[in-house]
């Protein structure tokens, strides 16, 4: 008996469960975390449990061992769902992709990673030099990405703080030959602002830490992270990770990519600047603000490649236009700190964005020949925050959230919602599967008019009359909504983008384009952060849907990532919102496969004496009848309008063999 048949480790499909119960179902996830088997199948969706300890199941024989398989052939792996999703874009020419989801320190980002390296293992067996160049850059993205936008959180110590969908493009020889990534929203509050026990972005900790002295003495910085206010406020700086390594290992993959030394340099310019702006403080003499270390603002001027008063000015006053008048309007020192941090956030925000954009540029598709004239097809594997709840929760995790539930929504549709009623469309008998529809909770965030983020733009278009206090009356919720207002608006002094633009730094200056603006032409109304998140969010699902779908459901087993601790009523939950047994449920009813009669006929009709060579039946459908009992499979089908359906795997598999087998 295959391993995964064996009884000892639980069943390796929920679908196999002898009762669908919350019971049975989750003494099959614990008796397979407790063997080590940390995935199992719900047909074929993955379900992860992660094991927080090193796996000997990611190896080149593991990888061998399912390249080209079909997923019911091996134990459940991610590798099987990434063949499944290879197999479906190179035979049947499908775009596909990957969702990744779970809650925060599930095991999103490994398994992404995990996908990537098998796809890139699996293809170019030409060894053709475009094809090795595109896969190596595509890997080496994860590990700059993660330094500069993963953090420790009292969740993950390496928690992904920003949402990524990465496209790879396919040629017709199912060859990588480019890819694409999107971030979302990237949490830069971090940059000011850490909870108790947290920390901000790594490459803070790598650049101080793991910098090289000549680095570190140009950039005025100490080699001790508590010297900087902005780094040293989640009050943990110690963590597992060892980020002097980590910062040799981000500076080589950034030059691996293609960043230049002048392109490194501004990178660690910027780190420096925030490090110092965190340190600047205000005062008043009178009636004129100033600033009390003005030794840091010559450091931060000779790091912006900019003079030493332009930093001040920009810090104290604000160039506002009053009619044809353009006057400088001194700060109090409370508006120098907003401004100050809004400037530090900005400068990281914007830096991560270049680096995305960097990154795309030499990942992008260069061979246009393949563009063209052979297919182009795309696997989009996506691995975004997960879930969470802090002990005090903010605008970032109300966007996290909303995020999350428009992903639930998706699998609703299309693995709950568009399966039950293709069954209604073609006909087959079906006893309908009650679910709960989080549509409700979509709606109330994101409904025109009408849904949270609409009563959030409303009141920040009302300036000075609405207050964070105003908002909550409105909105009655348990989330703490101190800043909501002020991160939705997401001010920038247009002074500091200017400040920026005119750098003589040309890195720096590229990142700001739209300080080239003068004051006077500045009119229009940004759109607001959280507006922006969500056109992202629904353009996101919108790309998703339109792709064949594989998912991975990622479970957390407990909250003190220990690889021995099934803590049940955790994973209980995670289980239940996640709809997993109703994932079973309509999955065991259902079947696993269907087809249109005439392109199973076109694939199988060889297999039969009754339509090969030709059949002389009065339809198509009634020509796949006679063929599948004439195998003996009758018991195993059902026949819709326009479709067959097929319950099990196994079915499609003897059908496959039969076939290689003329
Ligand atoms: P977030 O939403 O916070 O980004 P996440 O779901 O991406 O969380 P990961 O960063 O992938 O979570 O995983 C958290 C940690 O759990 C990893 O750093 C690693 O220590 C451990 N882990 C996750 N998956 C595996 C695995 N397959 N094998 C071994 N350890 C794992
Ligand atoms: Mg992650």
């Amino acid at each position: 008996m295959a391993e995964h048949e064996s009884l000892e480790f639980g069943k390796a499909d929920f679908v196999l469960l002898d009762n669908v119960s919350l019971e049975e179902f989750m003494a099959n996830l614990k008796l397979r975390f407790e063997k080590g088997r940390i995935y199992t199948y719900i047909g074929e969706v993955v379900v992860s449990v992660n094991p927080y300890r090193a796996m000997n199941i990611y190896g080149r024989d593991t990888i061998e061992q399912y390249k080209g398989r079909e997923l019911y052939e091996r134990p459940p792996h991610l590798f099987a769902i990434a063949d499944a999703a290879y197999k479906a874009m190179k035979r049947r020419n499908k775009d596909t992709c990957i969702v990744i989801s779970g809650e925060s320190g599930a095991g999103k980002t490994e398994a992404s990673k995990y996908i990537m390296q098998y796809i890139a293992a699996i293809t170019n067996p030409g060894q053709r030099a475009e094809v090795e160049r595109v896969k190596n850059m595509l890997l080496k993205s994860n590990c700059v990405l993660e330094a500069f936008g993963n953090a420790k959180t009292n969740r993950n110590d390496n928690s992904s703080r920003f949402g990524k969908y990465m496209d790879i493009n396919f040629d017709f020889k199912g060859d990588p030959i480019g890819g694409h990534i999107n971030n979302y929203l990237l949490e830069k509050s971090r940059v000011i602002f850490q909870q108790e026990g947290e920390r901000s972005f790594h490459s803070f900790y790598q650049m101080v830490k793991g910098g090289p002295e000549s680095l570190l003495r140009s950039l005025h910085v100490s080699k001790d992270p508590t010297a900087f206010n902005y780094i040293k406020v989640g009050g943990h700086i110690k963590s597992s990770i060892d980020d002097g390594a980590d910062f040799k290992a981000v500076a080589d993959a950034m030059k691996v990519i293609g960043f230049t030394a002048d392109e490194l340099q501004t990178v660690y310019k910027v780190l420096a600047t925030i490090l110092h702006l965190g340190n600047l403080t205000f005062g008043v003499d009178g009636d004129t603000t100033l600033i009390e270390n003005s030794k840091v603002v010559a450091v931060i001027g000779d790091l912006l490649a900019t003079k030493e008063e332009n930093v001040e000015k920009a810090l104290l006053y604000r160039t506002v236009a009053t009619g044809r008048d353009v006057i400088d309007k001194q700060h109090t020192a409370q508006e120098a700190s907003y401004g100050r941090d809004a400037l530090a956030k900005a400068m990281y925000e914007r830096m991560f964005c270049w680096i995305v954009g960097r990154i795309n540029d030499v990942i992008e598709v260069k061979n246009y020949d393949a563009k063209v004239h052979g297919k182009n097809t795309v696997i989009g594997v996506l691995d975004i925050y997960g879930f969470e709840i802090f002990q005090n929760n903010s605008f970032e995790q109300f966007c996290i959230n909303y995020c999350n539930e428009k992903l639930q929504q998706l699998f609703i549709q299309l693995v709950l919602r568009q399966e039950q009623e293709e069954y209604q469309r073609e006909g087959i008998p079906w006893k309908h599967i009650d679910f709960f529809n989080n549509q409700i909770i979509v709606d109330l965030v994101e409904l025109q008019h009408k849904g949270i983020f609409s009563v959030l733009d409303e009141a920040c278009m009302n300036v000075g009359k609405v207050t964070d206090k105003v908002f909550l009356q409105g909105l009655n919720s348990k989330y703490s909504v101190v800043g909501f207002i002020d991160k939705n608006k997401d001010t920038l002094f247009q002074d500091f983008k200017r400040l920026l633009y005119n750098s003589s730094n040309p890195v720096l200056k590229v990142m700001w384009p739209e300080g080239k603006l003068r004051i006077t032409e500045v009119t229009k109304r940004p759109l607001t952060a959280a507006t922006l998140f969500k056109n992202s969010m629904i353009a996101l699902v919108e790309n998703l849907a339109c792709k064949e779908p594989y998912y991975v459901r990622c479970i957390k087993p407990n909250d003190v990532k220990s690889p021995l601790l099934f803590e049940h009523e955790r994973c209980r939950h995670q289980v239940e919102y996640l709809g997993l047994l109703e994932n079973v449920r309509v999955r065991r009813a259902g079947f696993a496969n269907r087809q249109e009669y005439p392109r199973f006929l076109q694939r199988y009709k060889m297999i039969s004496e009754f339509t090969w060579p030709n059949h002389d039946l009065p339809s198509e459908k009634e020509a796949v009848k006679k063929l599948l009992q004439g195998c003996g499979f009758e018991q195993d089908v059902a026949y819709g309008k326009t479709k067959v359906f097929i319950r099990t795997p196994r079915t499609l598999f003897c059908l496959e063999e039969q076939r290689t087998e003329m």
